[in-house]
């Protein structure tokens, strides 16, 4: 965590109304770290707040990899370039996914040089089209699947990072919300959707979709540092180890279970720590600050339909855990700017929308062109001996 989270005023939040999401970050990045580095590249994209019903939906899926999680890679791949100028030593950059992580630093990194990009991803466990934009790289980027779940490939990341013998050799960094620079490229975006909203007199309740809870923690930050949020929303699928957290006060990891929100299937969150952190660990006040829901598989389908007949738009079932998030909870409240997060393109996870909506839909020309691309990738089992082998082999 950053030692101290700087507070931004009122009169610069009010200025990004009329600012874009680069340029809110440009402003943010000072403040955090004190850099002024540009970023018009990595985000040449945006994060429209698209109005539905008496609510709104963030669309953080216009990036190259179509999912929320460009935002943190391509600010990390712009921070450690910034940083590796100074250093001729090859950097692997070593990263467990369960769906799209992997292919956004893939896509932030591809063809840096001095730079190696390893990524792990449970076998099976991701969509065909996830799979399809993890393998079909080539030059730096090496996908490797590994028989087990997420867990299992975040807990061998893990002791890659502890294991001295390979610190030694090779220069290994992470790109895992466990690295904190990705988490602060994802607190612009809470920003810049509150920029969006034309009336800022109702208090604000955000509903994200969770996981590994690295989106959650990034707003979360993003409120300690003035963003007049009143309520966040950790929506969940079955994988609910953080609503019976919040509920009794005990959290007990579990083996992660397989849904149709496969990029939220985490057992034992990595950035819960930091929310305690951010609240000394007074569940109390984490309580006022967060409601947390979990939702079934049927339930998921059930809203995609609802969404799609009452609006004709279509959601990808992490957009729909968190628009049921953000229904549950408004469902004793009026008068609220209600923003649930849609964090992946519908298209990502074509056959699970179209079974469910019964509606064909269209291919963005960044998906399509992975294709037709050729596809290589690694196998491994989860044992950390397999791990240390390949990379010593590889860049030992
Ligand atoms: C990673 C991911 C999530 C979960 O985000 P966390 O920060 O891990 O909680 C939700 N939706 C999509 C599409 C994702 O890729």
């Amino acid at each position: 965590m950053p030692k101290s989270i700087p507070l931004i005023s009122p009169e610069t939040i009010k200025r990004f109304n009329h600012m874009s999401l680069a340029q809110i970050a440009v402003i943010l990045t000072h403040s955090l770290l004190g850099n002024d580095i540009l970023l018009s590249t990595a985000f040449n994209f945006d994060a429209p707040l698209k109005p539905m019903g008496d609510n709104y939906v963030l669309e953080l899926f216009h990036g190259p990899t179509l999912a929320f999680k460009d935002f943190g890679a391509r600010f990390m791949a712009q921070l450690m370039i910034h940083y590796q100028k100074k250093s001729s030593q090859k950097m692997i950059i070593l990263v467990a996914t369960s769906g799209d992580t992997g292919s956004a630093v893939a896509a932030a990194f591809h063809k840096l040089p001095n730079i190696e990009v390893v990524i792990l991803y449970p076998k099976g466990r991701v969509s065909p089209l996830q799979e399809v934009q993890l393998t079909g790289w080539g030059d730096n980027i090496t996908a490797v699947s590994v028989t087990g779940s997420f867990d299992d490939c975040q807990k061998l990341v893990k002791q890659a990072f502890s294991d001295l013998s390979i610190s030694s050799k090779i220069k290994l960094a992470s790109a895992n919300s466990i690295n904190i620079a990705r988490l602060l490229g994802q607190v612009f975006y809470y920003f810049r959707a509150y920029a969006q909203l034309p009336n800022k007199k109702l208090p604000v309740v955000i509903s994200v979709p969770s996981g590994n809870f690295g989106n959650l923690t990034a707003g979360l930050i993003a409120k300690r540092m003035g963003l007049p949020v009143s309520h966040f929303i950790a929506a969940t699928n079955a994988n609910r180890v953080v609503p019976d957290y919040l509920q009794t006060g005990k959290f007990i990891a579990r083996s992660s279970i397989a849904t149709l929100s496969n990029s939220m299937d985490v057992g034992n969150p990595s950035n819960l720590a930091r929310i305690q952190e951010l609240y000394h660990g007074d569940l109390n006040q984490m309580c006022q600050d967060i409601s947390s829901f979990s939702f079934s598989d049927r339930q998921t389908r059930a809203a995609m339909r609802k969404v799609y007949k009452q609006s004709g738009y279509f959601l990808d079932p992490h957009g729909a855990v968190a628009y049921l998030g953000l229904k549950t909870y408004l469902s004793h409240q009026s008068k609220i700017n209600g923003v649930f997060l849609a964090t992946a393109h519908p298209a990502k996870f074509k056959d699970i929308v179209e079974q469910t909506i019964h509606h064909p839909i269209k291919m963005p020309s960044q998906l399509g062109k992975f294709l037709h691309q050729p596809h290589q990738s690694l196998s491994m089992q989860p044992k950390y001996s397999q791990l240390k082998q390949l990379l010593v082999e590889k860049f030992g």
